[in-house]
């Protein structure tokens, strides 16, 4: 067999791209445009704009002040341009020798001296102009723009772009869509009349056209992996009158706040159903999701089956398991059953007990780390798995927990939880297939958590005040950033902080707590301030002050300018949490330039204003896109490319709408539709 051709870099870059398939290039939609459909004269040019000019060269010399150019001054008959070049070949100097005609196009700039014109690219005047806008395709060094352009063109050529979308289902929407067609030819060579706002904001009717397909296409896949889901058998577990979940209730030392039982409600019903439940339960910091996931683990354990209990640390998983002991085990020990524990770092002995435990049923309900799905982990009748803070495992983890637990053919339900509220339009995208339970309500006496804005240089009297809560038998956290390039910094940072809050308040326990700190030594710091014998709580192990210290009134957010705002929401949901008037302050360096930047100012100051994580969340989206809700690099889930959730809520809704209907009466269409865009790869989000 002879070998296979070696590919170019540029057709390996295209392949790395993902650009394969005809109409994958078809869909590789330029980023901006350029217009060299027109020869400009330096006279009617303006300041800063973009032209194209024709022009003989006057002089050109090479000048070593303030360093080494070749500066070429041009004449195009209205006007005199100077062009400089600060990197140059020899043949670019000979092309440009005085005498020669050049079309060239760069950005004008206006100075003393007349126009000029930094690296401008250039060819031999004459020749045809083209007759639509030059596209601009994102692309990569070792695809050139011209490769490119001729490959997406030939895609576009081939591609079977005829119409996917049934008659008439367009007609609601304005402006009206153009045809796929249509709409592709014009983005990758529009006319050059067209107004380049419309391009740019992707208003155009051509651009909505891409964007309803795109979002259209996504609404198919999720929609479809929901039926999937609703053809799959889970056991159904009806809450019993006076069950186990009643009895739990009656113990607990609390009300359930109204959105507690209405979630509550949602929860159980879903599990009454022999269908898998696949719910996202979202609620603000502190609004008391862990008990609404211990009452459906008492549902479940009341039918006779295992609930497993996953969060993302350690820290977390065993405040879970407290808890949930606290609450469970008294009402389970009669009943001759048990609340396991499983991590990574457990001793040998107490983790084969634990296997045995949950391999025979007796482990009721098992609360751990990843280590919960690991593959010597056998569970007897598991019926219903949780998972805590979910963003935060990937794909792979989720679906590794939906394998384990099948039972008898029968899938788990699910139920995962989140702190970080999903804005409505990405919940009707992304999660589209996911049903959301919100707790919206806090449990009542909490005092609402006042944030201050200080700069690091008022250090001083950020200590006086953390002096005055201690004074009153407070506690304080005290977080350090994280920086991700390098763990030794973050260290040092945290050390130092540490050292010097040590030093300014003798007489007080500081502790500190890190992530490269082993499990031991991490939970008895956190027991020594849980307890209260620790006053201060230095940590850059953000994540893991998913802690519950009531006690806890005063949190201090060194470098707050360097965390997300959901992040810094979900900290300072930390304090505030027992009946003490709490208050946050987020410390903020003003950097090199001694002021803070503008976006970096008015992100902190929305922080100020609003406890509202929904509203926190909204912002977040809007500063940095869905990706981090999506925890995307985990999850591989693909982003939108075209429409912007921010802006296109009406198509979104339109596709909404749109798909269950052609996945009832055109399922040939939507099975095109959804193969045109994704091809292979149309794992949305499925575990
Ligand atoms: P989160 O939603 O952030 O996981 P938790 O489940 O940790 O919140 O609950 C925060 C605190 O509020 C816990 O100490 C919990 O016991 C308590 N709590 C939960 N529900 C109520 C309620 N209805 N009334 C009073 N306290 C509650
Ligand atoms: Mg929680």
């Amino acid at each position: 067999m002879p070998a296979a051709p070696a590919l170019s870099a540029p057709q390996k870059a295209l392949l790395k791209m993902g650009l394969a398939r005809d109409i994958d290039l078809a869909l590789h939609l330029p980023l901006r445009y350029e217009d060299e459909t027109r020869i400009v004269k330096l006279r009617d040019a303006r300041e800063g704009e973009s032209v194209q000019i024709e022009a003989t060269v006057t002089a050109c010399e090479i000048a070593y002040r303030p360093r080494r150019q070749l500066v070429v001054t041009v004449d195009d008959g209205s006007d005199t341009c100077v062009l400089r070049f600060f990197n140059f070949y020899p043949s670019q100097q000979k092309a440009l020798a005085v005498g020669s005609r050049i079309r060239l196009r760069g950005e004008l700039k206006g100075g003393f001296l007349g126009w000029q014109m930094a690296h401008p690219t250039f060819r031999p005047a004459g020749g045809d102009l083209p007759t639509a806008l030059t596209p601009i395709y994102p692309t990569v060094a070792t695809l050139p723009q011209a490769y490119l352009r001729k490959a997406v063109l030939g895609g576009l050529a081939r591609a079977d772009l005829s119409d996917t979308f049934p008659p008439g289902v367009t007609q609601a929407l304005r402006p009206h869509l153009w045809d796929l067609r249509e709409a592709l030819a014009f983005l990758h060579q529009p006319a050059p009349d067209v107004s380049l706002a419309t391009l740019e904001d992707r208003t155009h009717p051509a651009w909505q056209r891409l964007k309803a397909e795109e979002l259209l296409a996504q609404q198919l896949s999720q929609l479809e992996s929901k039926r999937e889901r609703a053809a799959l058998r889970a056991p159904a577990l009806p809450a019993k009158p006076d069950g186990l979940h009643e009895q739990l209730l009656a113990a607990l030392p609390f009300q359930l706040t109204a959105a507690q039982r209405r979630v509550g409600d949602e929860i159980a019903r879903d599990l009454a159903r022999s269908v898998p439940m696949h719910r996202l339960l979202q609620g603000d910091v502190g609004s008391g999701k862990t008990i609404v996931a211990a009452i459906a683990a008492a549902v479940a354990i009341d039918a006779g089956w295992q609930c497993a209990l996953m969060a993302p640390t350690e820290i977390l998983a065993e405040q879970h398991f407290r808890k949930l002991i606290g609450w469970l085990e008294p009402l389970l020990a009669p009943r001759g059953l048990r609340v396991a524990w499983l991590t990574g770092s457990q001793k040998k002995k107490e983790r084969a007990e634990m296997l045995a435990l949950i391999a025979n049923g007796e482990a009721a309900l098992v609360v751990g780390t990843h280590a919960v799905i690991q593959e010597q982990v056998q569970f007897k009748r598991l019926a219903l798995a949780v998972i805590d803070e979910q963003h935060r495992f990937g794909v792979a983890q989720r679906l590794a927990l939906r394998a384990k637990m099948t039972h008898d053919e029968q899938e788990p339900h699910l139920l995962m939880m989140s702190a970080t509220p999903i804005p409505r339009t990405l919940a009707m995208s992304y999660y589209a297939d996911l049903d959301v339970s919100t707790i919206d309500e806090l449990p009542p006496g909490r005092t609402p958590v006042v944030t201050k804005l200080i700069a690091d240089a008022r250090r001083d009297e950020v200590i006086e005040r953390i002096r005055s809560q201690l004074a009153q038998g407070r506690q304080v956290y005290w977080v350090c950033p994280l920086i991700e390039e390098s763990e030794a910094l973050d260290l040092t940072n945290a050390t130092a902080t540490h050292e010097s809050l040590g030093a300014a308040l003798p007489g007080v326990m500081v502790g500190l707590l890190h992530s490269r700190m082993p499990v031991p030594e991490k939970r008895a710091v956190m027991q020594l301030f849980t307890s209260g014998q620790m006053g201060v709580l230095v940590s850059t192990t953000v994540i893991e002050v998913g802690v519950d210290v009531p006690n806890a009134s005063l949190m201090v957010i060194e470098h707050a300018e360097r965390f997300g705002l959901s992040q810094l929401h979900q900290l300072r949901g930390r304090v505030g949490r027992g009946a003490a008037a709490s208050a946050c302050i987020l410390l903020f360096s003003a950097g090199d330039s001694g002021r803070l930047g503008e976006t970096a100012r008015s992100r902190l100051k929305a922080m100020a204003q609003t406890s509202d994580g929904f509203e926190i969340a909204r912002r977040d989206l809007e500063i940095r896109g869905p990706g981090e809700f999506l925890g995307a690099r985990q999850s591989g889930a693909p982003l939108l490319r075209f429409a912007d959730l921010a802006t296109d809520g009406e198509l979104l809704s339109w596709a909404r709408e749109m798909a269950p209907m052609m996945l009832d009466r055109h399922p040939q269409l939507a099975e095109r539709h959804a193969g045109r865009w994704f091809g292979g790869k149309s794992d949305y989000l499925k575990a």
